[in-house]
């Protein structure tokens, strides 16, 4: 794995972890708490739900028992006043009809019936068969046996309504206190069933009714009902045991008939009876359930949120450190790649001065022109650099024979090979038109660059290739390829990663050993971008390295750069007759203007700042001067404020006069401000003779 990669993933895993257990001990706490909520929310509903069902249930029963107790006391008293079996029975019919008429919707009334003197008295007329024997029925038995209280049935199928039915019934004593016979009613009790079968507090329960056997007369499952609670297998009996022993059943846990994880509530009533309801342990703690789910998912949503805010942060310092540690290390360097040049032309000049003889000067100087070119080529890149940053840098395109340019690269990187006794090779595509149409410097460049990079980095006797190939053509041009190998040092694959970014050199020793300020491929990378071309690498350490990269360049016209190419003229006494101004306060920058046009025979008038070029132009008389040279920087009067002032001053040729700035301001605002104060061009300095002589010529000579 990547260096970088480990490291980061070192320096996070950490924090990660924290979080994670951060969330995961929240996401514990908040379960265990609210979870213990939960319960206890699900089980007062469950007690609420029983309170409910108890109230209705035996506010139903009681009901039919009043009713029940109504009849018993009229027979009674009948029996007392010695009414006869017949006006009895009269009653009981009188009251059966009025009860079934008013009441069975409400109370489930079926019948109300006697059995008198021996004699079975039935208020709803129904004739029992022959064998029908009362007082062997459970209703007469359980009377009997409850002697003045009232006994009521278990529940059981009616046999014509199909219903649940129970019986109340009760002993009734004549005026001397003897039993004179029994009263009953049946009651249909379905109604109160079929409400306890819908009775739950969550999905899939259910509510029973278990009689004072223990046997279920409510049970949605009607397979069950009539079975005693020990014979309907799972965990009931835990139940049972807990129901005989008196206690209350609320939120037990057990393994239903079906062997379904359960929770039951159960609660005996007034008569015995015990009602209840059941519901399946995953419907009961759904909501818990829920409850989890979402806290693990809220909390696993924060901590990837938390996770990567904090991975984030981290990786921006390591990178704002990273970018930091690289500045500081490219400022080390940058001083070193200056300060190297510069003591070999201080030390060098110190040398020449000291000699009088002619060659050993000359050699000096050869040397100190190669120390100062140095230097102005770091001072270049970095001025480059800098155009990137601040989003300043383009292209000034220009008609050229890729020949020549390609020629011209070699010619001085060459030099270096053949120091290093480099096997250099250039295999140029014959396709390649001759005339191209880019930016000529820049190309220039990249391709020096990247040569010289191979010529840096590989080894004496190495060997290095370079080679420029046509892709594809279009009408509007055509995208080179151009590729430099190299059997040299190579570059590691992480160090590739970093390898266009500025300040970035492979490794930190490189420049200790090899030089350099590690902004070339950032520039060259820019470069090949603005030329919609591409710039990568192939490279093993210790093998070589292959940098290739394309460059869109338009079709040149070979006229056009005959027009500008021809160059090659003789300036000596070019200008005779000419005088200029050069305005410029530093004194050596004046000497070096002198000196480089006293062949032209230029007439040269200096004024140390703008105002005394001012004073100079104004006292002059009319067309004494052909142009001005003028400085931006000078005390006093700046060249913008001097240009301003010379253009606005009323006098002849005022306004006509070429002013050109001669300054080490060379961004691209700097020229346009010039252009703004009045001045016709720009040059930039150190100066290019060619370039001087070229703009003099433009102004002086048409
Ligand atoms: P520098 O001015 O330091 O050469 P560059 O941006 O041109 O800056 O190169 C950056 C770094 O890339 C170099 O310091 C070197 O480590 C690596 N490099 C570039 N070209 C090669 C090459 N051909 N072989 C090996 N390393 C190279």
């Amino acid at each position: 794995m990547n260096e970088r990669i480990k490291k980061f993933i070192g320096a996070n895993i950490g924090q990660v972890l924290l979080v994670f257990l951060a969330f995961l001990t929240m996401v514990f706490v908040s379960y265990f708490y609210v979870s213990r909520i939960v319960f206890q929310q699900m089980r007062s509903i469950g007690e609420e739900t029983m309170n409910t069902m108890q109230a209705t249930v035996t506010g139903s029963l009681i009901g039919s028992e009043l009713m029940f107790a109504n009849v018993m006391q009229s027979v009674e008293t009948m029996l007392k006043e010695n009414q006869s079996n017949e006006e009895i029975l009269d009653y009981l019919i009188a009251t059966n009809t009025y009860f079934s008429e008013n009441h069975s919707a409400i109370s489930g009334f079926l019948s109300v019936y006697a059995y008198i003197r021996d004699e079975f008295l039935d208020g709803s007329l129904w004739v029992p068969p022959e064998d029908y024997y009362a007082p062997s029925r459970p209703w007469h038995i359980g009377a009997v046996k409850n002697r003045d209280s009232v006994y009521i049935s278990e529940p059981y199928l009616d046999a014509d309504t199909g219903g649940i039915c129970i019986t109340f019934s009760q002993q009734v004593f004549d005026v001397y206190g003897q039993s004179a016979g029994i009263v009953a009613i049946d009651i249909d009790i379905t109604m109160i069933t079929d409400f306890i079968n819908v009775q739950t507090i969550a999905n899939d329960g259910y509510g029973v009714l278990l009689d004072d056997q223990m046997c279920f007369s409510t049970h949605r499952d009607i397979d069950i009902i009539g079975l005693n609670i020990n014979d309907v297998g799972g965990e009931y009996s835990i139940l049972e045991q807990m129901i005989s022993d008196g206690e209350e059943i609320s939120a037990i846990r057990f393994l239903n008939a079906d062997g379904v994880d359960s929770i039951a509530f159960f609660r005996t009533i007034f008569n015995g009876w015990h009602i209840g309801i059941i519901v399946p342990h995953s419907s009961y703690y759904e909501q818990v359930y829920v409850m989890g789910a979402v806290l693990s998912i809220v909390g696993f949503g924060l901590m990837l949120v938390l996770s990567y805010i904090l991975v984030r942060t981290r990786a921006q310092k390591i990178r704002s450190d990273e970018e930091s540690m690289s500045k500081s290390d490219f400022l080390a360097r940058m001083s070193h790649e200056m300060r190297t040049p510069m003591n070999a032309i201080i030390g060098i000049t110190e040398i020449a001065k000291n000699t009088s003889e002619i060659d050993k000067t000359k050699n000096c100087l050869v040397k100190i022109e190669n120390a100062a070119n140095h230097l102005l080529g770091v001072i270049n890149d970095v001025l480059d650099m800098s155009k990137i940053e601040a989003g300043k840098f383009e292209l000034s395109v220009t008609d050229f024979m890729f020949s020549d340019m390609l020629e011209q690269v070699v010619s001085v990187v060459i030099i270096n090979m053949d120091k290093k006794d480099q096997h250099f090779t250039v295999d140029v595509d014959a396709n390649i038109p001759q005339a191209i149409i880019a930016d000529k410097q820049r190309l220039a460049q990249v391709i020096t660059n990247i040569t010289s990079n191979a010529n840096k980095f590989t080894p004496e006797g190495g060997s290095i290739k370079l080679t420029v190939r046509k892709e594809n053509e279009t009408e509007n041009g055509c995208l080179l390829r151009i590729e430099v190998w190299d059997n040299g040092i190579g570059i590691s694959k992480e160090q590739q990663l970093r390898l266009f970014q500025p300040f970035e050199q492979a490794d930190g020793s490189t420049s200790r050993k090899y030089g350099g300020t590690g902004l070339g491929l950032a520039i060259s990378k820019k470069i090949i971008n603005l030329m919609d071309g591409d710039i990568w690498i192939e490279s093993e350490l210790g093998k070589g390295t292959r940098f290739i990269f394309t460059a869109f360049v338009g079709i040149g016209c070979m006229e056009q750069i005959s027009a500008t190419d021809n160059q090659e003229e003789n300036f000596e006494g070019l200008f005779k007759g000419k005088r200029i101004i050069l305005a410029e306060d530093v004194e050596i920058n004046r000497e070096i203007v002198l000196a480089l046009l006293e062949p032209t025979l230029l007439e040269i008038d200096c004024a140390i700042n703008g105002a005394e070029a001012l004073r100079m132009f104004r006292e002059a008389p009319p067309g004494k001067y052909n142009m001005i040279f003028m400085d931006l920087q000078m005390p006093e009067m700046d060249g913008h404020e001097a240009t301003r002032q010379i253009r606005a001053s009323g006098l002849p040729n005022a306004q006509e006069i070429p002013i050109v700035a001669m300054t080490a301001n060379v961004f691209r605002e700097d020229v346009e401000q010039c252009i703004k104060s009045g001045m016709n061009a720009h040059i930039g300095k150190p100066l290019d003779i060619n370039e001087v002589l070229n703009l003099l010529k433009k102004y002086l000579m048409t």
